[in-house]
């Protein structure tokens, strides 16, 4: 797809007004950590109390920080706990995927509160559009009244160009050079950013979720691809050229398995739900067999089910591995979009990981969640929230 804006984005709906950095930090440090003090919000991004308290008296005043009754602490002042209103505005996030759009209403502070998906015929970008704007239309009429949308997140796999809201290349969607920022900004009088899904999903967990209190953490994601968003430093990980983190595409498998990127010994060639099924086909001759089938066969015993279980669960803790004994978390969160068939390969992959990680790298926590697309949804809802943070607009 090669696809030319034809209307600039504008902007349309809530303003944040965090009209300087003081402002975007003690508003961050509140979103991500509050409710907390002001002399705390001062402690945590090195501003006196006061510059804290101008910083947000105008926010108070608009109703997006409110102020909780101040409590009693054993010693010293009393400490009045501010809080966002999450309900002050809202986001909506939309994941795209190779057949379906899923679609949730977020508060401010990223919290579901409403959702929808809609099935997509992937081979026509122009239909994709039409469907994905009246999905956020349905949702926006029904849950984010337009006085208070920060706007829309909309992520896809694949390498994305997120300050430019261009999709430079979708393997499994099949798109090349895609302006879809621009294009839906256009279509919806909304502000648009859009994101690699699992870079999303690494931010919602740096603002929302284990990130507020690890130093470093990697969200892995196994489905229909294999991906990993990593934070480091203090930051998620973006790549000088907007690929980091490829893990589903490190070369660790059959050198003579095909991946969808083009390329030949990709772990997402054995590991993906795509690949797992193939394999399963291939051995039984049955073109259509699908994923419950493949894990219903695998519960059962079945040679060649388990094998490519097996196979997946190996290639996985071995990427895992990889990425521990470079990068060395201190958490790993590993999200499966279909829990059903974890069982199949947890203990694969755990042994692998033990068999190939070094040292102390070897500490790092390994958590398994499930993880729907909802989740996924939520996550292109937090790289709007973030985005209009950090610009402060
Ligand atoms: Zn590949």
């Amino acid at each position: 797809v090669v696809d030319v804006a034809r209307t600039a984005p504008r902007s349309a709906g809530i303003e944040l007004g965090l009209r300087t950095p003081a402002a975007v930090d003690v508003f961050t440090r509140i979103l991500t950590h509050g409710p907390i003090g002001r002399l705390e919000a001062g402690r945590q991004t090195g501003l006196t109390a006061g510059a804290v308290t101008r910083a947000v008296a105008p926010l108070i005043a608009r109703g997006l920080i409110r102020e909780d009754s101040p409590n009693s602490p054993a010693r010293g002042r009393p400490i009045a706990p501010l809080r966002i209103d999450g309900t002050a505005a809202h986001a909506i996030g939309v994941k795209v995927t190779e057949d379906a759009a899923f679609g949730v209403v977020t508060t401010l502070t990223a919290d579901v509160v409403d959702r929808e998906s809609v099935e997509l015929d992937p081979h026509s970008y122009d239909a994709v559009i039409d469907a994905v704007a009246a999905l956020v239309r349905r949702l926006r009429d029904r849950s984010a009244p337009g006085s208070a949308l920060l706007g829309l997140g909309v992520t896809v796999s694949g390498d994305v160009d997120g300050e430019a809201g261009i999709v430079r290349d979708s393997p499994l969607l099949g798109w090349r050079e895609a302006h879809l920022g621009a294009r839906l900004a256009g279509e919806l009088d909304l502000q648009v950013v859009v994101e690699n899904d699992v870079r999303a999903l690494a931010y919602a967990e740096q603002w929302f979720g284990v990130g507020r209190d690890a130093d470093s953490f990697a969200i892995m994601t196994i489905g229909a691809g294999i991906g990993c968003g990593l934070y480091v430093n203090g930051g998620v990980v973006e790549g000088s050229f907007g690929v980091a983190g490829e893990i589903g595409h490190l070369p660790l498998a059959d050198p003579a398995a095909r991946c969808v990127c083009g390329r030949s010994g990709c772990v997402e060639a054995v590991a993906s739900t795509g690949a797992i099924v193939e394999a399963v086909r291939a051995a039984h001759g049955e073109r259509s067999l699908e994923l419950g089938d493949a894990i219903r066969l695998a519960h059962t015993g079945d040679a060649a089910a388990v094998a490519a279980f097996d196979g997946a669960g190996r290639a996985i803790g071995a990427a895992l591995a990889a990425m521990v004994n470079l990068v060395g978390p201190e958490i790993v969160l590993v999200a499966g979009e279909g829990v059903a068939e974890f069982d199949l390969y947890e203990q694969r992959i755990r042994e692998e990981f033990e068999a190939h990680a070094f040292g102390s790298a070897a500490r790092c926590e390994l958590r398994l969640t499930s993880h729907t697309f909802d989740d996924w949804a939520r996550g292109a809802a937090v790289a709007l929230i973030r985005s209009r943070v950090r610009r402060g607009v």
